[in-house]
């Protein structure tokens, strides 16, 4: 197992990131109670938060930033505006509020060019003797006007950044509050911001220079980013210059954010590949025979199309890793219906002709038993393969057992089945996974693990060869990071013949019919369709009670709106027996209109279908949807594609405009990740252990190619950072215990 990381430690070594992403000697290790400010109830709070030294306080960077160095008049003020003022304290009195037995603290003040009050509903004790005539402050807050009086309720008060000030100390350490861009940050457990200020002003004024870099110097200049220490003290304080104007500071787009995103990229990259040139040390079978070659070829020969150019590149891919000795680990992408698990299965049929076993893992039964009718029908009984499914019966499973286990050449196609203990292999070598985001890593694993063994006593560790089929296109930025360490394939065309889907989103109860008229010519003239919707049932539930249900939509369309054509239902909830008649009868074309949930989403070919329309589609990933919309458009017909959805939001309207506008999947995955962020690829779990703070996948993508090309070189020249130049990151990398740096080298 040593040859393969364990998932544990590069997730530590992910995580220790997003804590410290600069490097330092042990100052930075101090504990936050040094830090001026921090007593035992600030440090528990910190403390509960992961931030636990002044290197963690460090890097607790602002949520936001608010120009304050315009302060405002009180002749000026613009009701429901923000605005920070500089006034002086004219008077202050308790106005009794009976009806709620208590008193609202109300205090006079004026600028000189008018008066306003500032109001407390909850004074704090001691109040009174802070707010003495004559005393100036800045106070900051949203401007209402009571009786067309301007006033501020609840003010956010600095105190007296005047000049008549300046002999009280304690208003001379509260510059960082006025005049200038200051940092606004996430309230911890009702921390006012003004207090983490305070303190984060003391931490950098003390101990940013703990921080040391851990990025080459001469990257640093290739780019002219700014030192480490620089970075996070602009970022906490950005200095009054034209690079840290609000708006670049809103964007991330400031010297000291680059430095940072640049570091989160390039440390990351630079341990993706290094553990992808272990990975690659270890062993693999070899299969790179002449009857291998000739087997593929005779069964392309036989197939009942030709191979796309994408098909054939992928193919010679992985013939290549085949021949290589070391494992293949790699991603093959492409649409719906691109000809992957052909193209998997030709791959297979080496595999199998060196005597060798073969796995592919589905999701779904349904599509499990897809993939093995279709590799029955497009083989024609020249590829050895078995199904394996929760479905399959004790005698069945034992069956199977008993020739994987005497070494016979097959392809098992199927379910978590194959995980289980019980399934063992004699030489399982190459593992297909499709779908893979429906897996978790774990399961991957699981599977592969199967295959793994030792040859001899002292031999070498030997690892099947793994592919990875997926029909969300992976942006190219995500394949970079969270799929780093894969090499990656592309299928980009379709197989020849088939059109685009037509695609419309349908707004309103007008389009509504005309788009039923629609359906219902296509259904007249023999074709059929889907409809999808986002919940199985009714839902009482808050926040649902608006959305249509198969269940209930089932009978809408069945009764009233296409009462002349057959309607099926399908959905999760159906015993699998249910489903597959369901499913039986769709194929055949005995149902005309599938009603269904998203368990379609994956894998149905009927090619007779050409019109895929989806309720409340802005419930739905870009993604998701046009996976949905790939279950149409495989036949000849040309096919159609209706989004419902009559949410009033622009963005929701914007964003499902991206799917009329392009079948591409790959833009389509590029904008979902814009919009919705990786867990839209990743699932939400495996989105998290990306450990990335600043860095944005879409927004910094240059940033991680420049990263990416940098890590490269270093891991290329210097793979375990002997050079002079190198020493400060591996020095960093090695004193993160949890890095686990010396042990990634010997693993
Ligand atoms: P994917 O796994 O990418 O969704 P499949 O390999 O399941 O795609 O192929 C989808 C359908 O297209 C299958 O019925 C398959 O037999 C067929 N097919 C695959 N490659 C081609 C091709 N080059 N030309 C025509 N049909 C193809
Ligand atoms: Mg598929």
């Amino acid at each position: 197992m040593s040859t393969l990381l364990k998932d544990r430690s590069i997730t530590t070594l992910l995580k220790s990131f997003t804590n410290s992403s600069g490097s330092d000697g042990t100052g930075a290790e101090t504990p936050i109670q040094f830090v001026k400010g921090v007593g035992p109830k600030l440090g528990a709070v910190f403390s509960n938060r992961e931030i636990k030294t002044v290197r963690d306080l460090l890097y607790f960077f602002p949520r936001t930033y608010e120009d304050r160095s315009h302060i405002a008049q009180i002749s000026q003020l613009v009701e429901g505006s923000k605005a920070t003022l500089t006034v002086r304290v004219l008077s202050q009195k308790h106005i009794p509020i009976r009806r709620l037995g208590k008193t609202i603290f109300d205090v006079r003040v004026t600028d000189g060019t008018g008066y306003m009050n500032l109001k407390w509903f909850y004074p704090l004790r001691g109040m009174e003797s802070k707010f003495q005539p004559g005393v100036t402050l800045v106070v900051t807050g949203k401007i209402q006007f009571y009786q067309s009086q301007p006033q501020i309720v609840h003010p956010e008060i600095t105190w007296g950044a005047l000049a008549d000030n300046e002999s009280d100390p304690e208003i001379r350490e509260d510059h960082h509050n006025v005049g200038r861009v200051v940092p606004v940050y996430v309230e911890l457990d009702s921390v006012p911001t003004r207090t983490l200020r305070k303190v984060l002003w003391e931490a950098t004024e003390k101990f940013v220079h703990t921080l040391e870099d851990e990025l080459p110097a001469y990257l640093l200049e290739k780019y002219k980013l700014p030192s480490v220490r620089e970075a996070v003290k602009n970022l906490h304080f950005p200095p009054d210059i034209e690079a840290y104007r609000l708006q670049h500071l809103a964007d991330s787009d400031t010297p000291a954010h680059h430095r940072l995103i640049y570091g989160e990229f390039f440390k990351f990259q630079y341990l993706m590949l290094l553990r992808k040139l272990r990975v690659e040390k270890a062993q693999a079978p070899v299969f790179s025979t002449i009857q291998g070659a000739q087997k593929v070829q005779s069964l392309i020969q036989s197939l009942p199309f030709q191979l796309t150019q994408g098909q054939v590149q992928t193919l010679r891919e992985i013939q290549d890793d085949f021949a290589a000795g070391v494992p293949m680990n790699r991603l093959v992408q492409g649409d719906v219906g691109s000809g992957k698990t052909a193209v998997a299965f030709l791959g297979a049929a080496w595999v199998l002709e060196e005597r060798a076993q073969a796995a592919l893992m589905a999701p779904t039964e349904i599509l499990a038993e897809q993939h093995y009718k279709n590799a029955l029908s497009l083989f024609q009984g020249k590829l050895a393969v078995a199904l394996l499914t929760g479905k399959s019966t004790n005698s069945e499973r034992n069956q199977l057992q008993a020739r994987l286990a005497a070494g016979e050449p097959l392809l098992v196609i199927g379910t978590h089945a194959l995980i289980e203990d019980t399934i063992t292999f004699k030489s399982l070598s190459y593992v297909m996974i499709d779908e893979q985001h429906r897996f978790g890593v774990e399961q991957r694993r699981a599977l592969r693990k199967k295959g793994v063994k030792k040859e001899g006593e002292n031999g070498p560790l030997m690892v099947p060869h793994s592919l990875v089929l997926t029909a969300t296109p992976i942006p190219r930025t995500l394949a970079l990071t969270a799929f780093g360490d894969l090499a990656v394939s592309t299928i980009r065309e379709l197989p020849p013949g088939r059109s685009p889907i037509q695609t419309k989103v349908i707004r309103d109860a007008r389009q509504r019919t005309k788009a039923y008229q629609h359906i219902r010519k296509e259904l007249k003239a023999g074709r059929q369709a889907y409809f999808i919707f986002p919940l199985v049932h009714d839902s009482e539930a808050e926040g649902f009670t608006h959305l249509k249900s198969a269940v209930a939509e089932a009978e809408a369309l069945a009764f009233e709106i296409f009462p002349d054509f057959i309607v099926g239902l399908l959905h999760g909830q159906m015993n699998s027996e249910e489903k597959a008649s369901v499913m039986e009868r769709f194929k055949k074309g005995e149902v005309q209109i599938l009603v269904s949930t998203t368990v379609v989403e994956v894998g149905v070919d009927v090619p007779n279908s050409t019109v895929m329309a989806i309720e409340h589609a802005e419930r739905f990933g870009l993604s998701q949807l046009h996976q949905l919309r790939g279950r149409v458009g495989r036949g000849k017909f040309q096919s159609y594609c209706f989004l419902f959805s009559n949410s009033k939001s622009d963005t929701t309207t914007q964003r499902l405009e991206v799917l009329e506008e392009t079948n591409d999947g790959f833009k389509i995955a590029e904008a979902d990740l814009e919009i919705r962020g990786p867990g839209e690829f990743l699932g939400t779990r495996q989105a998290g252990v990306l450990p990335f703070q600043m860095a944005h996948l879409v927004r910094d993508r240059d940033w991680l190619m420049r990263a990416r090309d940098d890590a490269m070189a270093v891991v290329r020249e210097d793979p375990s950072l002997r050079e002079a130049r190198h020493l400060p990151l591996r020095e960093y990398l090695t004193r993160e215990g949890s890095l686990q740096f010396e042990r990634l080298g010997t693993s």
